[in-house]
């Protein structure tokens, strides 16, 4: 059987290898440290986790990254196999020694006798007699290999920037104070002239809102994150309100074009959200990227009227961060429209974490494995985390606004379960709902699999 070549050995690649050999399939890992460093990773251990030593909650009841976690352990994960050996006390969250970490998932795969560990940067396009291929190289690809992809995939389809702008759980919102409405009651292709959440603000809530954004605690830039091009084309919202008071009112939160109906009156401010995924569940703060830090983004939002109860699924942040604009250039199964025989995983798909792009490692190895043994495998069901991340980089999320997503609840589609009223439920018993009902259909997906092994 003809190997399949996986580029770069971090959370993804080597979860992605894993399951490719433990499918029987020959796998080659192309990983370029320590030939070619970058300039997070200290090591040159596969799997090297860069900053916190966490894979957050483990809690798989009524937390999705736990739910994850789960998942992820039913299709014998390496990382989790590793993770969970190598844990140290962290409460609910599961966080582990980095270095024995990192050492474990390396000899294992430096041991399997199907993989072969071959050191160097694939700095470019791979060869033609590369079939079948998993770019996994992650939010710091090497610069030749991230041009290639660009001039595949298109001049703006490639990002070397995340600009994040803060994402808010629509039932979380209150509809008393804010409203539906595009500016000018404009309908677009897709638009009904009702597309945009509102929130308004009178002059004073509006200064009090400047102020608050003046004065809040910042993220700092790493140092080889700075001076990049970056920054005027979509500038941070406090970096908007330091040039002067009235900047915002004449940027994102122009009040043109708008009247609230709660109140009759034409708004000194507003804050447009904008539908985030096709379920309809997220909506996000139309450019509110920011770096404030993230408790203070809490505090500071929450001033908007109509957001005094929001629930973040994602807070906003600005970092370096290669990743392709998935929604448009990949298909179902993780491969490029323009190129099948390349297939993308983890970080550069546009998830977000080590957990999430280990878990898009599965299932890029997965498919990859399946299509070699001339098997088709469908991909996990959107009611579980692994199907719900897939849905979302592979058509869900919208295109145009693409940004990094951790997992979250919002992915999901709603619960089918109700209260003693018939009402959806909500709260922990909405979270219970859905779980359950993950673990439950990943365990068919995983019975379909066997089967057709068998
Ligand atoms: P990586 O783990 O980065 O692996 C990519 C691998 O590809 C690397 O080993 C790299 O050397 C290799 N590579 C790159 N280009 C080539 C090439 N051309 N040829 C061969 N090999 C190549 N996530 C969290 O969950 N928690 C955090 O605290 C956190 N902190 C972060 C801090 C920083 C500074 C950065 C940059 C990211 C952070 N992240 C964090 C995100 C984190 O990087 C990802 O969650 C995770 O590592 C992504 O996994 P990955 O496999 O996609 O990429």
């Amino acid at each position: 059987v003809k190997p399949i070549h996986v580029i770069g050995g971090g959370l993804a690649g080597s979860e992605a290898t894993w399951q490719i050999a433990q499918a029987g399939v020959p796998v080659i890992l192309h990983e370029m440290r320590p030939v070619r460093p970058t300039d997070a990773h200290k090591t040159e251990g596969l799997a090297e986790l860069v900053c916190s030593n966490s894979f957050r909650s483990d809690d798989a009841e009524q937390n999705a990254v736990g739910l994850l976690h789960a998942e992820m352990r039913k299709c014998n994960s390496l990382i989790m196999q590793m993770g969970d050996k190598h844990a140290v006390p962290a409460g609910g969250a599961l966080a582990v020694d980095r270095d024995a970490f990192s050492d474990s998932v390396t000899k294992a795969l430096h041991d399997h006798p199907l993989v072969t560990i071959e050191r160097g940067e694939v700095a470019g396009l791979p060869p033609e007699d590369w079939d079948s291929v998993i770019i996994a190289t992650g939010p710091l690809t090497s610069p030749a290999l991230a041009d290639a992809i660009k001039n595949l995939g298109g001049e703006n389809e490639l990002a070397f920037f995340d600009a994040i702008a803060p994402i808010v759980y629509k039932d979380s919102i209150n509809m008393d104070a804010a409203w539906f409405q595009s500016r000018y009651d404009k309908e677009g292709p897709a638009g009904t002239g009702k597309d945009y959440i509102n929130c308004a603000m009178n002059k004073d809530q509006y200064y009090a809102f400047i102020d608050a954004l003046l004065t809040s605690e910042k993220t700092e830039f790493k140092e080889w994150e700075a001076n990049t091009p970056y920054f005027e084309g979509c500038m941070p919202i406090e970096v908007m309100a330091s040039r002067g008071p009235e900047t915002l009112r004449f940027g994102p939160m122009k009040p043109v074009g708008l009247t609230n109906p709660h109140t009759n009156e034409r708004p000194y401010a507003v804050v447009q959200l904008r539908q985030d995924n096709a379920l309809g569940t997220l909506y996000n703060m139309v450019g509110f990227q920011t770096k404030m830090k993230y408790a203070e983004q809490t505090r500071v939002l929450k001033m908007i009227p109509g957001l005094e109860d929001a629930v973040f699924a994602r807070l906003g942040g600005l970092h370096r961060n290669t990743f392709i604009n998935s929604p448009k250039l990949l298909d179902g199964q993780l491969r490029m429209k323009a190129m099948p025989r390349l297939r993308f995983a983890g970080q550069i798909t546009g998830c977000e974490g080590y957990v999430e792009s280990a878990s898009v490692g599965i299932m890029a190895g997965r498919f990859a494995a399946a299509e070699r043994l001339g098997q088709s495998l469908i991909a996990p069901p959107q009611t579980t985390a692994m199907g719900a991340i897939l849905s979302h980089i592979t058509g869900g999320a919208n295109a145009e606004t693409f940004q990094p997503m951790n997992v979250n609840f919002g992915l999901f589609p709603p619960a089918e379960e109700t209260d003693g009223r018939g009402r959806p439920v909500r709260g922990g018993d909405k979270k219970r709902a859905l779980t359950s009902r993950a673990l439950r259909d990943l365990d068919q997906w995983l019975a379909q699999q066997q089967r057709q092994a068998a």
